[in-house]
């Protein structure tokens, strides 16, 4: 169903600064691009935040009806430790400290951040590129700005020339900052330092003999500068110009702000329609770093074990609570903040349940559509989740009166509530019912434990055609069983 030809949505542009009627490129389709993780450590829970809100987005762009290319990026080389083009790479420096591969590196936290979204249950993208897959698009890209006369190459290494580029272009529309500004607030650049101005930044780097992520240019041997990436591989998948470009809100500058410079040195035009930035989360009205301690890991949440919080937390329940406040806000994780999510989101699954059996009436004592109308009016301004769960508290409290026999709902209208609440806090909010998961897994483990049974009783009849037939279907489902003295025992792989 094309729902957005009636649903008007408007999305806070931060390139703007206002709130906007969101109008795509192309009827029908929306081209999303959003700035991945650097993959040298574990993915940190305010990341966790930033690729949840644009997943939420992500699912709510689906079920307008829009065709929906997301790309979300893996930056795998490049990133150094510093934004003004120095330091270590990221990537580089952990493997040097763990004396493994940078792409051993890379494949660790790679799988870290698939496991930690999958648990929180965020879709994956619809492309997930990596900056090393795309080193011949980025030097592309970096001939075409030379060629434009925007770059300059000094001993290997090529730079942006801002001031060049400012002659015809505005650097800084972004974030709101003026070059002038810019200039004189800085030092004068060091004396090693090749930049003809402190403002411009690397496209590609030369790489010093130690330096093991190095590619092959035109330039000598190098790497791309970090900001590059992002606007080959979007290029690549989106087009010179598309719908959204999300990502953390520190992102902004300098990284979107040398993002857009790119783009219009290269091809000419603005590459994107709507910049979409999510805000940071905190931890006990703190910033959270791992230097302070101040600091936790999803995985730390959902296992209880650390100093921070009094229980585990379910990772829905997390989700739950980020979806309570909106993705521009600043949101402050504390363990009486997740005890109340936790309460209000159990509170929402057991409406849930009780809506499924109630007896419909003839009529209906509320206004149903007007209900759903609200919902959709939350959703459209900007993806104002907070006013949105507020009307789904609205609907559990009329689903608890309607069970205590002070409200009633017609049939259809029963239908229209269990469709419109399971479409936006399963297929939007992303949340899943924790309590089916727990009883799922209970249903399994007891499934697995009649077959170790069965096979235990074939065994001692000598049936080991039977025996062995369950053990090896067993294995071919994922299910190890384990012969010891204490009986059987089985693991999931
Ligand atoms: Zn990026």
């Amino acid at each position: 169903m094309q729902l957005f030809k009636d649903q008007i949505l408007k999305v806070s542009n931060s390139l703007t600064g206002e709130k906007e009627v969101f109008k795509t490129v192309k009827e029908g389709y929306v081209g999303m691009y959003v700035c991945g993780p650097t993959v040298y450590s574990n993915v940190h829970l305010g990341n966790c935040r930033t690729f949840m809100s644009f997943d939420m987005i992500f699912r709510y762009l689906k079920h307008l009806g829009y065709k929906v290319r997301y790309v979300r990026n893996i930056t795998d080389a490049g990133h150094l430790e510093n934004d003004a083009d120095e330091g270590e790479d990221k990537i580089a420096k952990k493997a040097k400290l763990e004396q493994l591969e940078p792409m051993e590196v890379v494949q660790r936290y790679t799988v870290d951040f698939h496991e930690t979204l999958k648990a929180f249950n965020l879709q994956p993208p619809s492309i997930e590129p990596t900056a090393t897959g795309h080193i011949i698009e980025q030097i592309e890209i970096i001939k075409e700005i030379l060629a434009k006369g925007f770059a300059y190459e000094v001993n290997g290494s090529v730079y942006f020339d801002i001031i060049k580029f400012s002659e015809s272009n505005t650097y800084g529309k972004l974030s709101g900052r003026k070059l002038e500004d810019m200039i004189a607030n800085t030092r004068d650049l060091a004396a090693q330092d090749e930049k003809r101005n402190p403002q411009d930044f690397a496209l590609w780097k030369k790489a010093e003999p130690q330096h093991i992520m190095r590619w092959p240019s035109p330039w000598g041997d190098g790497f791309p500068g970090w900001h590059l990436e992002c606007t080959a591989m979007s290029t690549k998948y989106l087009g010179e110009t598309f719908d959204i470009h999300g990502g953390g809100m520190d992102l902004k500058f300098p990284h979107h702000e040398c993002e857009i410079a790119q783009a219009e040195a290269s091809s000419g035009h603005s590459p994107v329609n709507y910049w979409l930035h999510a805000n940071m989360l905190t931890l006990n009205g703190k910033k959270m770093s791992k230097s302070t301690d101040n600091n936790i890991y999803p995985d730390e949440i959902f296992s209880g074990d650390n100093r921070i919080l009094s229980k585990p937390f379910a990772p829905s329940v997390v989700r739950f609570f980020m979806m309570q406040a909106h993705y521009t806000s600043i949101l402050d994780l504390g363990n009486d903040a997740l005890l109340a999510s936790e309460k209000g989101y159990y509170r929402l699954m057991d409406a849930l349940k009780t809506l499924e059996k109630i007896e419909p009436s003839e009529s209906s004592s509320f206004d149903v559509a007007n209900w759903q109308k609200a919902c959709y009016d939350a959703m459209n301004d900007d993806f104002n989740t907070p006013v949105l769960i507020a009307h789904l508290f609205d609907a559990v409290k009329r689903i608890n009166l309607i069970k205590e026999g002070q409200e009633t709902i017609s049939k259809a209208d029963k239908k229209v509530l269990q469709d419109s609440v399971n479409t936006f806090v399963f297929d939007i909010l992303g949340l899943v019912d924790q309590d089916n998961n727990d009883n799922n897994a209970t249903t399994i483990n007891g499934v697995i434990n009649l077959l170790i049974d069965l096979r235990n009783n074939a065994r001692a009849n000598k049936d080991f055609a039977t025996s062995d037939k369950i053990r090896d279907e067993l294995l071919t489902l994922g299910v190890q069983l384990k012969d010891g003295k204490e009986g059987t025992t089985f693991s999931l792989n």
